[in-house]
């Protein structure tokens, strides 16, 4: 950092963060009511909550789990992914997304990204494609949906199951059609920096009638009480474990503050598409900055904006951008390592150069803050932040 800078006042006084959850009084007043009633975890507000996000994506069914990870390991049992089987994942997500597979003794494998979207690019996934490939997870990183018409062929030419990964896209659309609907299985997360929220929560949506039931035992011990699902009976109280389970259940609080989060989701997105509309506008006017490319088809509910510092056009590594601008009090990110790069994963043989995109990207992106309850002074002051930073190190 130069003296000059050191010396100037930031361009706020307290940290704006890059990711927020927005609650009012009527998500309070829910979960109150709740905790006044019979039931906290497992009553009617569970099946009331997964209605209404079933419903709002257009899928047959939807099952809530502890957190958007357990509800990925859910999909991953549906889909009977086990030992030896490969599932093709893109190496720009949350961690999650591939160690899914792994808890379920499988494989990952990581295919690159397009440079234009960030997403995993579906040529890349058709080249990776083997006979022990069981199954495609596929991220709509940042909220814009990945090209799922190409994948969903790809998926179903080869009879793999399509999982998407749309912890960042609820309520985003391809083609004019929810994300929710058009994989065999979709994930949402709703951990308070996502859409909407219930503390810790995720769910599955599904209109497959067999990975619902195997969802629903997986949430809870692998275990039913259902007359019709039993194998013998020794009594009314009887119940069994047919599969191996988890306690992966969300409580009926979380429940209930999620559907109540519902009802205030599509005024979330249109706050964040107006958001990143301003960013766009703005960020598009600086040479060797790369503003996020939107393919036509696809309608992003945008949970991360991003932009790319092109290091030919800066006297500053990504590095000492990026401190410059968390020195303005701008609570940027860097969305994702590429997840191969983890010592776990390097561990288990995955090396570094394997998706070239993904490291390309990884070393040049900074996320910077979006979320609805953001003012507009808060945007001008981020786009005041980057204008300053941007004009120190331009070469
Ligand atoms: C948040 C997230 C998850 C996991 O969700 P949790 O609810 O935090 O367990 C998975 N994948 C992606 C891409 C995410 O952003």
């Amino acid at each position: 950092m130069s003296k000059e800078h050191e010396s100037n006042q930031p361009v706020r006084a307290t940290l704006l963060p890059y990711g927020q959850q927005w609650l009012d009084e009527q998500d309070i007043e829910a979960v109150v009511k709740v905790l006044r009633g019979d039931f906290i975890t497992q009553g009617p507000a569970i099946q009331a909550f997964e209605r209404k996000v079933a419903e709002y994506v257009g899928a047959k069914y939807a099952v809530a789990f502890a957190n958007g990870t357990a509800a990925l390991h859910g999909a991953c049992f549906a889909a009977e992914i086990g030992q030896g089987d490969e599932v093709i994942t893109t190496p720009i997500t949350f961690l999650a997304s591939s160690n899914c597979v792994l808890y379920q003794g499988g494989t990952p494998v990581f295919a690159d990204i397009d440079m234009d979207t960030y997403n995993v690019d579906p040529a890349e996934i058709e080249s990776k494609i083997t006979e022990r490939t069981k199954a495609i997870i596929a991220v709509d990183f940042t909220g814009q949906p990945v090209e799922i018409d190409r994948i969903s062929m790809l998926a179903h030419d080869r009879n793999l199951v399509l999982i998407q990964d749309a912890a960042h896209s609820l309520g985003a659309t391809y083609a004019g059609r929810k994300i929710g609907s058009c994989a065999d299985m979709t994930m949402f997360s709703f951990h308070p920096v996502k859409h909407v929220t219930t503390g810790e929560g995720g769910i599955i949506t599904t209109d497959n009638e067999r990975y619902y039931e195997r969802l629903l035992l997986f949430r809870s011990h692998g275990m039913t009480r259902e007359p019709e699902k039993l194998t013998r009976t020794d009594g009314p109280w009887y119940y069994e474990m047919q599969e191996l389970g988890y306690n992966y259940r969300m409580t009926d609080m979380q429940a209930a503050l999620g559907a109540s989060q519902m009802d205030k989701l599509d005024d979330f997105i249109a706050r964040r598409r107006e958001i990143a509309a301003t960013y766009n506008e703005f960020f598009s006017t600086l040479p060797g900055l790369v503003v996020p490319k939107q393919y036509p088809m696809a309608e992003s509910s945008w949970h991360l904006y991003i932009i790319r510092w092109l290091p030919e056009y800066f006297t500053a590594d990504r590095r000492e951008i990026f401190e410059a601008l968390r020195a303005e009090n701008i609570g940027i990110n860097v969305h994702y390592i590429p997840v191969y790069l983890q010592p776990y994963y390097k561990g288990l043989g995955y090396c570094s150069g394997l998706c070239p995109n993904a490291e390309t990207y990884y070393n040049t992106a900074i996320t910077l803050p979006l979320f609805p309850k953001m003012m507009d002074k808060d945007v001008v002051d981020v786009m005041t932040a980057v204008k300053k930073v941007y004009g120190l190190f331009l070469k």
